[in-house]
């Protein structure tokens, strides 16, 4: 039993939450996770996932999954420096080193756990985090949690990470003892997850590499969709003999494009070794399935054998923008600008949280699935329709949330007006 105490306040906050629009539910789906899938019964288009190449239903994952499963069962029944280390998870980690061309692989359950985990052991108070301020709530956590300083950059702000890397390496007399003035960390998304704009990481690196700085790289929406070769982020970077290195800590995820579970780091022989003595959320944490890593397996040779899943993704990406500009033409919507992304999340910000529910609500009557994101997840005054496009979606389905946008907006826009919902803060 919970005390009445901390039920009342539970309570009271559950109830502001509704008020003022920030309360948040489940839907759940039944069967599978594909671009048509069924949500309370309803059958609909999923414009949310983040399953970007489709591979989520994809049947060979399945089969890959079964197979391992019908060979070593369920669980890995304990975490990988017990007992919990799999044949499967050892491939899937060489295979993703292989591809990344980095020396090592280190899989973790999930995203979230790779970044407490990696920030955790390798940060701690004297040393300095500087981040962008649209990062990833887990790498906030897993700054907050190294005890580094943590100095939240403007989003994008190249200058500001100069500052901040010039005075993290001179801290100045008597502000720290110079004997052990720590190390300093940037830490960025490569794709912001909820604008999906990029970070401009070979400025960033080029800083790092200039101020004996460290870069660590959150792949999670590029790994498998950015590049020819869907190496993600990396591809953003010069390639090899260039002055320009690549991160030192690449984190990315397989929940996501890769359409399985988990994530992993890709670095040098030394930190993944470190990690594997000191990332807590590893050591102490049961292994994954061996059936998960097998799916992912399947879904990295997908990855690398059918290039034209990104050719349609990114078809699909330039038919949603160009219909956007044209319906943004026609219906007059004036605070609507179309995103800066080029990626696959194309964010329509409308502001107010009362706005983008009733426009996400009137789009699932109409069969299309586009969740509100709300904050904490945006800051205040931006709350928007996140839009994501994938690979599986046919240019029917994306010109029919066009159009059902276009109607949405009309109707919405009357009932609640924008003026409710202007940003808060610029950009
Ligand atoms: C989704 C996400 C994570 C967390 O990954 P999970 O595997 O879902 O825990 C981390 N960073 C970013 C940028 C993400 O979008």
């Amino acid at each position: 039993m919970v005390p009445p105490g901390l039920e009342q306040r539970l309570a009271a906050e559950l109830q502001r939450l509704r008020a003022v629009d920030l309360y948040r539910v489940r839907r759940a789906v039944e069967g599978g996770h594909g671009v048509k899938l069924v949500v309370d019964g309803r059958a609909c288009v999923n414009f949310c996932s983040n399953d970007y190449l489709g591979l989520a239903a994809d049947p060979r994952l399945a089969e890959a999954a079964r197979r391992a499963l019908g060979t070593c069962g369920t669980g890995s029944g304990a975490s990988a420096l017990i007992s919990g280390y799999n044949a499967e998870h050892a491939r899937l980690e060489e295979e993703l080193a292989d591809f990344l061309q980095r020396p090592r692989a280190l899989l973790f359950s999930s995203g979230w756990a790779a970044n407490l985990g990696v920030l955790r052991a390798l940060l701690s108070k004297n040393d300095t985090l500087v981040a962008d301020e649209l990062n990833h709530a887990s790498l906030i956590d897993g700054g907050r949690l190294s005890g580094a300083r943590y100095v939240k950059v403007p989003h994008r702000h190249v200058g500001t990470y100069e500052r901040v890397l010039i005075q993290s390496r001179d801290p100045g007399p008597g502000t720290r003892d110079p004997g052990t003035a720590g190390h300093t960390m940037l830490v960025t998304d490569a794709v912001f997850s909820m604008d999906g704009d990029l970070a401009p990481l070979p400025e960033l690196s080029r800083l790092c590499e200039r101020h004996g700085a460290t870069l660590m790289v959150d792949d999670a929406h590029g790994f498998g969709v950015l590049g020819d070769k869907g190496r993600g982020a990396l591809e953003l970077f010069p390639g090899p003999g260039s002055q320009v290195p690549g991160p030192g800590v690449y984190v990315a995820t397989l929940g996501k494009s890769l359409g399985a579970a988990g994530a992993f780091v890709a670095g040098s022989d030394t930190l993944i070794e470190y990690l594997v003595q000191r990332a807590r959320s590893w050591v102490f944490s049961t292994a994954p399935p061996p059936a998960i890593a097998a799916a992912a397996r399947a879904a990295l040779r997908i990855v690398r054998a059918e290039p034209e899943r990104r050719q349609r993704l990114h078809h699909n990406v330039a038919r949603f923008r160009e219909g956007l500009e044209q319906l943004s033409a026609a219906v007059g919507v004036s605070r609507l600008p179309p995103p800066a992304s080029h990626t696959p999340i194309q964010p329509l910000v409308l502001g107010a949280e009362a706005r983008a529910l009733a426009l996400s609500r009137f789009l699932l009557e109409r069969g299309y699935w586009v969740a509100a994101i709300r904050p904490p997840t945006v800051p205040r005054g931006t709350s928007r329709l996140r839009i994501t496009l994938s690979a599986a979606h046919t240019p029917e389905q994306i010109d029919g949330l066009l159009n059902a946008l276009a109607e949405g907006l009309r109707t919405v826009g009357r009932a609640v007006p924008a003026e409710e919902g202007a940003p808060d803060r610029p950009g």
